[in-house]
């Protein structure tokens, strides 16, 4: 795989089912929605060969997780990743 030319990491969430002793997140369950993404993606320059990653806290716990997926792909080039804690 090619290294990407830039990577755009997005915090979904602060929410996640770990309670990692060196954790910096509050974990009040707080999610970003697919219009703020949206929003938010309409004012960053397509860059061919970037990612988007998704991070959190958890982010498959985000309840519209595919909505913001959906996003990525109507409004960029960018190819969205998941950046898990793996413990789902
Ligand atoms: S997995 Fe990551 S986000 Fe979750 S508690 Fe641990 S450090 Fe925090």
């Amino acid at each position: 795989m090619a290294i990407p030319k830039k990577s755009i990491v997005v915090e979904i969430t602060n929410s996640c089912c770990n309670k990692c002793y060196s954790c910096w997140l509050d974990n009040k369950k707080v999610f970003m929605n697919a219009k703020d993404l949206s929003k938010a993606l309409r004012k960053i320059p397509d860059i061919e060969e970037s990612v988007i990653i998704f991070s959190g806290g958890e982010p498959l716990l985000h309840p519209d997780l595919k909505e913001l997926i959906i996003a990525v792909n109507d409004i960029t080039n960018f190819k969205p990743y998941i950046l898990t804690s793996g413990s789902l």
